[in-house]
């Protein structure tokens, strides 16, 4: 465009700005929730028409074009779509209603001018190269991930939640590559080595859950209840599919039955396909018609634990609960995101029960979200559930355990307080009111006010916008032997801020024989357990019998004494698990020695009969055994913390209790003995009864005695890390765990000069793409073996956080700094975590300081107990 022309578009410009009645200000970088509210306001009725063309070297650019079709309310101000690609994408050609448009580029954004609109419909086509950082692309496939607003890193597009669009896809692709998206192919044709697909216009859906994939899977087809579904992988065990593939069809039929039936809503979506990539970020992806998964989730070796079969059907659940809470319905913006994943995680737990009838699903919603909301929420770094977000490029930050597991747990206290049948009809009406469109936390609350006597909204304000959790005790007066008077108190943990958190609590009194449940509404800071009075003293008050009620809940001297040395008296699971929950916050309260903890699990492995126990209990050893005891005291512990592993492993019948035990003393072996033993396990030379070991077995194994190598608890047999990791490469028959283990292998290495090169080749985005192979590198670097010659790469991995927030995907920075920080206990390394903290640049996000702040906390407590 010659210079007059640009001057006369600029004048337009600032006629058509002054005409709207301000200054027209060149959007920010990101997506500002001015610029989202601005466009929600004029632009409906979207559409694109995207083809892209994706070239077999996966470095070769992949060039697109976009048809984007939309009804403006008023052109008298220039409008941006957002398109930030990295350095492989950029824009060609813009054109709108056929005409050339000189549209500026700023911050990310493309400002099409006021005058080349027009109120009513437009038609804007842009020739472009495609970003790739959000399309994971490899040599012979790739997939997108867009959550939370990433899709315009690869194509232009509004990227913002509340401008749902219709979309129409055409990849061409290298033949033979196999490729799935929202829509439903409707055609395939190849020539010259190349395949083009077309798919189907989609539902409404989000920018953040348009998705596609392509290259070499292979595909399993099924069908269930009338529906076809899909099933792509790269699995290359054909065993492992053959045992797997109809258990995943078959749990995706149920949750699809089951979200049917509760919703009164049809699946929403038409076709139904997923795919399993090794090595996903997340464990699944909700993409309407395309769920992603990550494969090890949902390809279970033989080795697997209840728990993982639980975990199974718990992701397929959630991400198939999505497709009506969150796809169908969604938050109006990111600050609600929550609200999609706590129903989802909602649902799940009610959908999963059915399936496995032989577990007290009580008991695993308190050890599958208690545990981890708590390890956030009793921190300084905690955060509320609903956090304000004033651009999308934060939103990545607010995810985390509060959302996926305290969320759960303040949902089920609401449903509880409205009503389970009343809760249900509120949803539907929720569901049916938005479909297609979008919802915020404070309009779900307003619908359920309505049908209930309580007020949701003072009940919403402290649990949902305040972080922490209330400070629970109790005061016991004894007369007589009997029960003068039980108080049960509360309080704030932010003293100037003295919130009341309401909920209903169960006390329970244990005696010699039995257990008494007194359930109690803790409504005001003081409450009076007035069933208690006059009943006989007990040996112990446990002040959440059913674990149901939520937060730092205090065992008093007596209760605390008795349950540290008799937990495992209990005979309900659910009462002992939570008071092994208890002990475990009085542990890191410093009103518990860890060696009486350690003491107690050893005492307790051997009773415990349920295999959810067996497993928290290990959980606990684990900790307490790595972070809250001296490696001189360790040494001294191993022996025996090793052979209660082992006649654990032994004395389960079957499999799955049987890799708990397992999993766990590879984890911690120590001794010679059991090292070579393990050695001899990893060479196939020792079988274990009734445990089939599989691949990735093996692999963490190898990990394992590669560390132990190195650091000298070796026997020289075994002393070779370099010997075993080659060997595992060279018998890793999967193509993906073999590239994974050949990038961690350098972490892995007995020669700190080489662990180090590899810390510092992180610094480079690029080899930072796959971040479940860094994290596991990373835990290796810092294992607690190796503290010492690694805790110089602590500060730097801190100060590399920013970075790492920018071009990781959303649970990277929290899992960074916690595989940064999880081997250390010492005082000195809890200094340069607050040394990090003290001296933040001006600026630093707030969210991310928290994230160090709760990844932290055990590294503080432990440093507390030295
Ligand atoms: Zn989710």
């Amino acid at each position: 465009m010659p210079a007059w022309s640009l001057l006369l578009s600029r004048l337009f410009l600032l006629a058509a700005s002054a005409q709207s009645g301000g200054r027209f200000l060149d959007p920010d970088p990101g997506i500002s929730q001015a610029l989202a509210q601005e466009r929600a306001s004029r632009v409906s009725d979207v559409r694109y028409d995207l083809a892209l063309t994706v070239p077999t070297d996966p470095k070769a650019r992949i060039t697109g074009r976009e048809v984007v079709t939309f009804t403006l309310r008023d052109a008298g101000a220039p409008l941006s779509l957002d398109f930030a690609p990295n350095q492989s994408g950029r824009v060609l050609q813009i054109q709108v209603d056929g005409a050339s448009v000189d549209a500026r580029q700023v911050n990310g954004h493309i400002v099409l001018p006021g005058p080349a609109l027009r109120a009513g419909s437009n038609r804007v086509s842009i020739d472009f190269e495609a970003g790739d950082a959000p399309l994971n692309r490899n040599a012979d496939f790739l997939y997108t991930i867009f959550v939370p607003a990433r899709a315009h890193e690869a194509l232009p597009c509004f990227d913002q939640p509340d401008l749902k669009a219709r979309w129409t896809l055409a990849l061409d692709v290298p033949e033979g590559w196999a490729t799935l998206a929202n829509g439903a192919e409707t055609s395939s044709a190849s020539r010259d080595h190349r395949t083009r697909v077309t798919f189907a216009e989609t539902q409404p859906v989000s920018t953040y859950l348009f998705a596609f994939a392509a290259g070499k899977f292979a595909v399993e087809q099924a069908e269930r209840h009338g529906r076809a579904m899909r099933m792509f992988h790269r699995e290359t065990d054909a065993k492992k599919v053959a045992r797997n593939r109809d258990a995943i069809f078959d749990l995706h039929a149920s949750a699809l039955d089951w979200m049917q039936r509760y919703t009164g809503i049809p699946y929403p979506f038409g076709k139904f396909d997923f795919l399993l990539v090794p090595a996903f970020q997340f464990g699944g992806m909700e993409h309407p018609g395309a769920i992603f998964y990550n494969a090890s989730g949902l390809f279970l070796d033989q080795s697997a634990t209840q728990n993982d079969r639980l975990e199974r059907a718990s992701v397929i659940s959630h991400e198939t609960a999505h497709m009506w809470f969150g796809d169908l319905v969604t938050m109006r913006w990111f600050d609600d995101v929550w609200l999609k994943e706590v129903f989802a995680n909602f649902m799940a737990a009610k959908i999963v029960n059915p399936s496995f009838p032989a577990i007290n699903h009580e008991l695993r919603f308190l050890l599958d979200y208690y545990p981890a909301a708590y390890d956030v929420d009793r921190t300084e770094g905690s955060n509320p559930i609903h956090q304000p977000l004033a651009n999308l490029n934060e939103a990545g930050t607010l995810y985390g355990n509060i959302i996926y597991d305290k969320a759960p747990i303040v949902m089920r206290q609401l449903e509880s307080l409205v009503g389970a049948d009343m809760f249900r009809d509120g949803l539907r009406d929720y569901l049916e009111r938005f479909s297609f469109g979008n919802a915020t936390w404070s309009e779900l609350i307003r619908l359920l006010d309505d049908r209930t006597a309580e007020d949701l909204a003072a009940w919403s304000h402290a649990w949902v916008d305040e972080d922490r959790r209330p400070v629970v005790t109790t005061e016991l007066a004894v007369e007589n032997a009997r029960i003068a008077r039980l108080t049960l108190n509360q309080r704030d943990p932010d003293r100037r801020r003295g919130l009341v958190w309401t909920q209903q609590i169960d006390v329970a009194l244990g005696y010699r024989d039995r257990i008494e449940h007194i359930p109690t509404p803790l409504k005001a800071p003081s409450v009076e357990v007035a069933a208690a009075r006059g009943r006989p003293a007990p040996l112990f008050i446990l002040p959440n019998g059913r674990g149901i009620a939520y937060g730092d809940i205090h065992l008093d001297r007596a209760s605390r004494d008795w349950l540290s040395a008799n937990v495992f008296r209990i005979g309900d699971p659910l009462t002992r698990a939570s008071a092994w929950l208890a002990l475990w916050e009085s542990m890191l309260d410093g009103e518990l020695e860890p060696s009486r903890l350690m003491e107690l699990a050893l005492e307790s492995l051997p009773l415990e009969t349920d295999e959810q126990n067996v497993e928290e209990i290990l959980r606990e050893l684990r900790v307490v055994y790595w972070r809250f005891t001296s490696a001189r005291a360790r040494e001294a512990l191993a022996p025996r913390v090793e052979r209660v592993l082992r006649t654990g492993l032994n004395r389960a019948r079957t499999q799955s209790p049987k890799g708990a035990f397992f999993a766990t003393l590879r984890i911690v072996a120590l001794t010679r003995p059991t090292i070579e033993w393990l050695t001899s396990v990893w060479q196939e030379r020792t079988r274990i009864r009734g445990l089939t070991l599989a691949e990735t077995d093996h692999i963490a194994l190898a990990q394992e005695l590669a560390i132990r190598a190195g650091s000298g608890a070796a026997s020289s047999k075994s002393n070779d890390w370099q010997a075993i990791v080659s060997a595992q490469i060279d018998r890793t028959k999967d193509p993906d765990r073999k590239a994974q283990l050949t990038f961690v292998m350098p972490a892995l290495s007995a020669d700190p000069e080489e662990r180090g090169r590899f810390f510092a080749s992180l610094a480079e985005v690029a080899n930072r793409r796959h971040e479940p192979w860094v994290l596991s590198a990373l835990r290796a670097i810092h294992h607690p073996l190796r503290g010492e010659s690694s805790e110089k790469y602590v500060a730097p991995s801190l100060a590399m956080l920013r970075d790492i927030q920018r071009t990781g995907d959303i649970f990277f920075p929290k899992r960074w700094t916690d595989a940064t920080l999880g081997g250390y206990s010492s005082p000195a390394k809890a200094e340069t975590v607050r040394s990090f903290l003290m001296n933040l640049p001006d600026g630093y996000p707030d969210r991310l300081r928290r994230i160090v702040l709760s990844a932290a906390d055990d590294l503080f407590r432990s440093a507390r107990t030295k």
